[in-house]
């Protein structure tokens, strides 16, 4: 059975952020089932809570006020990670740093596994979930990137159906996913990246703990000095995270040469559409992520042990 708390916590004060001025119902249902019904009767009265690091603070900043909030976090059915031979699946309530601390990512994902690093702090990768990252919809969230590299598939459910959505197709437009109003997601599923295959995770912050000024991943597969398989993905230069497919189609059966990585930089500053805001500016995002891009691809290389 659900509990069902009705929780009055006051008056609204910016100033003072221990306190949440609205008033919501708080359901901790025990199963899948019990919060599928749960969301097919709210509807979007209805947010799900996982580890509550971004909902909690939207809440206090009166930037997202339901009337239901749906914690997962007594569903044990959706705490899991299991491995086998076609990659990796991860429920919705797995703490980031339980995905941190396991050997299959940090061997076989390193970009997810950088990335997870340089999230936060461990207090808040122990409360935050990978799922929340991705379903919070932020353009710098950090597991994005990587994400998009490994071409992850989300599974969505909902009472009555469920569905798989690739990464790419998730994200609509800042804080906006493809998820119906009586969906949640339940597992992403992570394949291996090719054999022999080198990935990267980079990012700029402000300071330490901060969300990501400008954030991307790389993936490259390599055939001698000719890149076989390319993949790129940025965040926080665009309303969603993406890839920048012109960029692999251009660098696809070609050598990483100096010219050719001239050409990636300025399709790269092309193809994002970056803004000014409290963490930096078009101009600056635009010039770093020409840098970064140059950064993991260079580093990829390395790893390849070529010059
Ligand atoms: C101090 C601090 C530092 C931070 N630093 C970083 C950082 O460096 N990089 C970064 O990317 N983020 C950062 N964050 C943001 C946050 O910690 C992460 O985004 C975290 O992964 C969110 O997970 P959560 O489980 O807490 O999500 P929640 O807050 O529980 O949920 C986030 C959103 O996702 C929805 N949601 C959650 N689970 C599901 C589901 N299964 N199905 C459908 N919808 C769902 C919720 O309704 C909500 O809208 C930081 C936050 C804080 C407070």
């Amino acid at each position: 059975m659900s509990q069902n708390k009705n929780i009055n916590l006051g008056y609204i004060n910016l100033f003072n952020t221990h306190i949440i001025p609205v008033k919501f119902n708080y359901h901790a249902p025990q199963t899948l089932e019990e919060a599928l019904n749960l969301l097919n009767k709210l509807k979007d009265k209805a947010r799900v809570i996982a580890g509550g690091t971004d909902l909690i603070v939207d809440m206090k900043l009166r930037r997202k006020e339901p009337e239901h909030v749906v914690s997962l976090n007594k569903i044990r059915e959706l705490d899991y990670i299991t491995v086998d031979s076609l990659g990796v699946k991860i429920g919705a309530i797995v703490k980031l740093r339980k995905i941190e601390k396991e050997k299959i990512i940090r061997e076989r994902f390193p970009a997810l596994y950088e990335a997870l690093k340089s999230m936060a702090s461990i207090q808040v990768r122990n409360m935050g979930t990978m799922v929340g990252n991705i379903c919070n919809a932020s353009p710098a969230a950090d597991t994005a990137p990587p994400l998009l590299i490994y071409n992850a598939t989300l599974t969505a459910k909902s009472l009555n159906n469920e569905r798989k959505i690739p990464i790419e197709e998730f994200f609509k437009a800042p804080g906006k996913t493809a998820l119906k109003e009586d969906e949640l997601v339940t597992e992403i599923f992570i394949p291996y990246p090719p054999q022999d295959s080198h990935s990267t995770f980079l990012k700029i912050t402000r300071v330490g703990m901060d969300l990501s000024k400008v954030s991307i991943a790389v993936l490259t597969k390599f055939n001698g000095s000719i890149i076989e398989d390319i993949r790129i993905a940025l965040g926080a230069v665009a309303p969603t995270p993406l890839r920048i497919r012109r960029a692999e189609e251009f660098l696809k059966n070609k050598p990483l040469t100096e010219e050719n990585l001239k050409i990636v930089q300025e399709i790269v500053a092309k193809e994002i559409k970056p803004i000014t805001d409290v963490r930096s500016t078009e101009w600056y995002r635009r010039e770093v992520a020409k840098v970064l891009v140059k950064d993991a691809l260079m580093k990829c290389l390395e790893e390849e042990g070529g010059r």
